[in-house]
Parts: C-alpha cells; sequence; structure tokens
C-alpha cells in the first residue's frame, strides 16, 4: 500500500489559477469573437475541474489506515478538513455549472454579447472560488504536507527506531538498511519520519526512523514528537528503543528511563539497543544495564552505530526473527 496521498493531483491556490488565467485570456484566439469567448471559457473550465478532480481523489478518511488519520490529526482538525472539502467541491460544482451554461449562451447569442457575457462568467466564477479560497487554499496545503510523508506500507514486516533526540537513531538507520536520513549532533535533526528498506530472501523489511522524542505528558508535545509517536502506536513492527549512555547525551537517564517505560506501555515488541557503546560513561551505563535488569529484559544490545560496533550481531538476530515470521520469541519485556 502506498501513502494514500502519493499520488494526488495538487492543483494551484485559487489566486494563482486565477492569475495565470487572467495572463491567459489575451493569448487565446478563435475563428470569431464567439469561438474565441467560448475556448476561453472551457479552458477556465478545465482549470476549474481540477479542484473539483482533487476532492474526489482526496483518500476517504473514514478508509484511512490508523497512521495515516494520525497524520492527518496532527496537522489539521478532521472534522474541519471534511467542511473544507465538502466546500471545495461544491464550489468547484457550481463554477463548472456556470461556465457551461454561459458557453451555451455564447452559442446561441449573437457575436457582439459574446465578450460581455465571458466576462461576466470570468467575474461570477472568480468570486465564487476567491469566496471560498480559504478553505480550498486549506485542503491544498494539508494535501502537500500529507504527500510529503515517506511512503510507508502499514503491511511490510517493520523496524521501527526510536527514542530520545540525538541517540544516534539515523545513524543507525543508515547502516542498516537503504534509507539516507540527516545526520547532525544536534537534537530533532529528524523532522519527518524516514523509510529505508532490507531486502531479505525476497522479503521486504521496511525500516523506519523516527524523529527523537521528550520525555514530557503527550499534550506538551510538539508535532515532531507526535510524529514519532503515531508510528510507534500504529504500525506493525518491532521497536528498537535507543539508548544513549554518553555524557553528552540529550536527556538525562531518568528521562530516557521514563521514555523507555512509555514506549514499553504502548504494547509493542520492544528491543532495547544501547548505542554510542564507545563513548560510554561508565555511571550512565550501569544505571541503564541495572534498570532493564530490574525490568526482567533478558535481551538487548548494546552497539556503536558509528563505529559499527555490534551491528553484525543486532542485525543478524532481528532479521532471522522477522524472516521465521518468529517476532514473538523476542521478549516482550
Ligand atoms: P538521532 O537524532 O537519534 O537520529 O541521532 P543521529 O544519528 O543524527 O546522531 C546524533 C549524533 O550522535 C551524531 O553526531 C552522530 O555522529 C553521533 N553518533 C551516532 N551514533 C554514535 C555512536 O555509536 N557513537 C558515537 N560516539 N557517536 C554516535
Amino acid at each position: 500500500m502506498l501513502n494514500p496521498f502519493e499520488r494526488l493531483k495538487i492543483p494551484p491556490k485559487v489566486n494563482e489559477t486565477i492569475k495565470s488565467m487572467l495572463n491567459r485570456l489575451p493569448k487565446i484566439a478563435g475563428s470569431s469573437v464567439k469561438d474565441r469567448e467560448i475556448r476561453r471559457l472551457n479552458e477556465y473550465y478545465e482549470r476549474v475541474k481540477k479542484y473539483y478532480t482533487f476532492v474526489e481523489q482526496f483518500p476517504r478518511i473514514e478508509e484511512l489506515h490508523p497512521f495515516y488519520l494520525e497524520s492527518i490529526k496532527i496537522i489539521t482538525d478532521v472534522d474541519k478538513l471534511k467542511i473544507c472539502l465538502s466546500i471545495t467541491r461544491k464550489a468547484s460544482m457550481i463554477s463548472m455549472r456556470i461556465l457551461k451554461k454561459y458557453v451555451n449562451q455564447i452559442r446561441k447569442s449573437p457575436e457582439e454579447v459574446a465578450n460581455k457575457l465571458m466576462r461576466q462568467a470570468f467575474g461570477r466564477v472568480s468570486s465564487i472560488l476567491r469566496n471560498s479560497s480559504e478553505c480550498i487554499d486549506s485542503v491544498i496545503n494539508i494535501a502537500t504536507e500529507l504527500k510529503k510523508i515517506r511512503t510507508i506500507d502499514p503491511t511490510l514486516p517493520t523496524i521501527i527506531v526510536a527514542g530520545p533526540p540525538n541517540v544516534g537513531k539515523s545513524t543507525l538507520v543508515t547502516k542498516i538498511s537503504t534509507a539516507k536520513p540527516e545526520i547532525a549532533n544536534y537534537p530533532f535533526t529528524t523532522k519527518e519520519i524516514h523509510v529505508g528498506h532490507v531486502i531479505l530472501d525476497l522479503l521486504r523489511i521496511q525500516v523506519i526512523d523516527t524523529p527523537g522524542i521528550l520525555d514530557r505528558p503527550e499534550n506538551e508535545r510538539n508535532k515532531i514528537e507526535r510524529k514519532a509517536i503515531n508510528a510507534i502506536r500504529n504500525l506493525n513492527g518491532i521497536v528498537l528503543f535507543m539508548f544513549d549512555t554518553s555524557i553528552s547525551s540529550v536527556l538525562s537517564i531518568e528521562s530516557q528511563i521514563e521514555l523507555f517505560k512509555e514506549v514499553k506501555s504502548m504494547n509493542k515488541i520492544i528491543i532495547p539497543v544501547i548505542n554510542k557503546i564507545d563513548e560510554r560513561y561508565e555511571e550512565y551505563y550501569k544505571r541503564i544495564v541495572n534498570f532493564l535488569q530490574s525490568e526482567g529484559v533478558t535481551k538487548w544490545y548494546e552497539i556503536s552505530a558509528e563505529k559499527g560496533t555490534g551491528l553484525d550481531k543486532l542485525k543478524e538476530e532481528l532479521f532471522s526473527l522477522i524472516l521465521r515470521g518468529n517476532i514473538n520469541d523476542i521478549s516482550r519485556n
């Protein structure tokens, strides 16, 4: 399944449509004045029709996968979007009807009124579009943003790499999949969800790099964090939760532990991964290990995503579990 918005054709904003149509008018010629005015209105009709097709092709909100539904909720209010879709539909339908009606009228009328009728039609339709432009343009903005979500197939076996900001998620995803996320030494580099793939014995595995999450109440989280939570909650897969035990970790050890507990409560298969083992700060490292042991976790991985330490073992065990379809073998602890 593709991102349902991926193939959506997004029309230009209202002002742009009207402006470019006004620029086009002098360039449209015809065999007679009537013919010219009919051509002008027909061209306007085709441009208005783009709004109608856009709404018709907009994925049905009720049928969206929960991941994509939540992606909409992060951007906008769903009820408002539905109202705006309906307003866009109505405005385009009425405009198309008016343009058709005027074309017929011009056909039946004498040459000398053709230009006047064309201008009437042009004015009426433009003012209908302008009156609805707030809604039409907002649907366009929303669709543009949704289209940007990297194609995520909720039906593929998935590895979701999650954790606090700057722990090395993007570095790990780059090392184990085809994804090419940006890597930088500052938090919140990853603002969107990045997807990479691994092909194993013809099986396509999706590896998802999520934005960093801070340990704070849900209602205080920003849009970037909510995108990560959405992926963890609504995609079916194994979560690799990364800890940072280096001295420069963005979140304190307590906060990393709290965040881990929160992600664990989402009832996903969660595999703890301690990263930056090359720069581990002994006291932090011990606290994480003690915590994991106290939780009864029997399996975690210690890696340096950057230096490549421990990656072969992690990949081998992770992929073989997925290949065997035996995800439940991994402790849910
Ligand atoms: P993200 O924000 O969790 O995706 O983290 P990034 O992958 O962008 O990495 C954040 C910073 O940590 C970058 O400067 C990386 O080079 C560095 N980094 C990542 N993995 C390791 C590691 O294993 N060891 C060390 N020392 N640094 C690492």
